[in-house]
């Protein structure tokens, strides 16, 4: 099938064409304007969406060589993130699959970042285990099939790229931070600051603990040297990357451990993080996992993604009516 993809749940436009398959085309619009708030501003958000879709869907067809009534189906992400945003979206399509008679189908934003995985080799086979770990959401999935999956744990509070986020803000660095913390990190000392390690009994994450720490620990030290932070910049980026790193991996080498699964795969924008590669690689070379990483055009917001889950349901018969509504709460299982 030649699918047309959506994704409008947060702050990027994204459309795709994916036929057979095979990606032709994966177009995204980044919305700039929520830099200046520090974090993104839903009302914004929506009205971006709005002015952004029709070129960003009109690049991805062009790009991919077709014109709409070569459609089988239209795809938009059907939740979890921002209503407003969703709404945008999910109207268009819609009324798009309306405008063609064509099936449409309601993937679920989540189900898509782990099967970014299936647009390029290496893919892992079914089962596998998957870290997700994003800017709203850190999920470690047992994946059966494309279309069954389990979250053996997730955090119980903030997510790991929100935690990046919130430390570097308390850093000074700009938002989003978390690639400003990682870059600097690199040039630190992940010893010479010890935080929290936010690992829950099972397979629960939490960060907040780590969030106060630091904010606590920045207090006390600059009320003796207003310098402090800008002295040791890259030590306390090293310090906080490597503490959430060690709760993410604490996890991860748990339930790989229980389930016997070998095979692990990161998804999500965090993935991008060098500290959590290198980590990962090496705990891999020890317990023999064989790991998978998506290109970093994959782990963050994109159509793609959504073309290719949408891809596994069409297959799978798994078409949605024009009465689907977005779900802003929207489970993966
Ligand atoms: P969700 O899918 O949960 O709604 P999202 O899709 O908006 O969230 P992503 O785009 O997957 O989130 O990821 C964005 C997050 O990734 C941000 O918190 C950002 O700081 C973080 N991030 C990106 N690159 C890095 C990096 N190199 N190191 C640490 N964090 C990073
Ligand atoms: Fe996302």
């Amino acid at each position: 099938p030649i699918i047309l993809a959506i994704e409008s749940s947060c702050d990027d436009t994204g459309a795709a064409v994916l036929a057979g398959g095979e990606l032709l085309s994966n177009v995204v619009a980044t919305q700039k304007v929520h830099e200046q708030y520090g974090g993104v501003v839903p009302e914004l958000a929506s009205r971006a969406h709005q002015q952004h879709l029709l070129p960003v869907v009109t690049a991805a067809l062009r790009e991919a060589g077709i014109t709409k009534d070569d459609l089988d189906a239209v795809a938009v992400t059907q939740g979890p993130g921002l209503l407003g945003s969703l709404l945008v979206g999910g109207m268009f399509a819609k009324t798009l699959a309306l405008a063609l008679d064509k099936p449409l189908l309601a993937v679920n934003h989540m189900r898509a970042h782990i099967l970014a995985h299936f647009l390029r080799d290496p893919k892992p086979t079914f089962p596998f285990l998957c870290l997700t770990v994003s800017g709203g959401h850190t999920q470690l999935v047992r994946v059966h099939s494309a279309l069954q999956m389990e979250i053996l744990g997730q955090t119980i509070d903030d997510a790991a790229g929100e935690a990046f986020d919130k430390t570097a803000k308390l850093l000074g660095l700009p938002y989003p931070g978390g690639p400003h913390l990682d870059r600097l990190a690199r040039q630190g000392d992940p010893t010479r600051f010890a935080f929290p390690v936010g690992a829950m009994p099972g397979y629960d994450f939490s960060f907040s603990g780590l969030k106060t720490a630091v904010l606590y620990f920045l207090k006390k030290e600059t009320a003796k040297n207003p310098e402090f932070i800008a002295e040791n910049l890259a030590d306390l980026c090293a310090g906080i990357q490597h503490t959430i790193v060690a709760t993410l991996l604490k996890q991860l080498r748990r339930a790989a451990a229980d389930t016997g699964l070998t095979q692990v795969a990161l998804a999500g924008g965090v993935a991008a993080n060098s500290g959590l590669r290198t980590a990962l690689q090496q705990e891999a070379a020890v317990q023999g996992w064989e790991v998978f990483i998506p290109e970093f055009a994959f782990c963050t917001d994109n159509a793609a993604m959504v073309a290719m889950t949408a891809h596994f349901q069409f297959e799978a018969g798994d078409v949605a009516t024009q009465l689907v509504s977005p779900d802003p709460r929207l489970k993966l299982s």
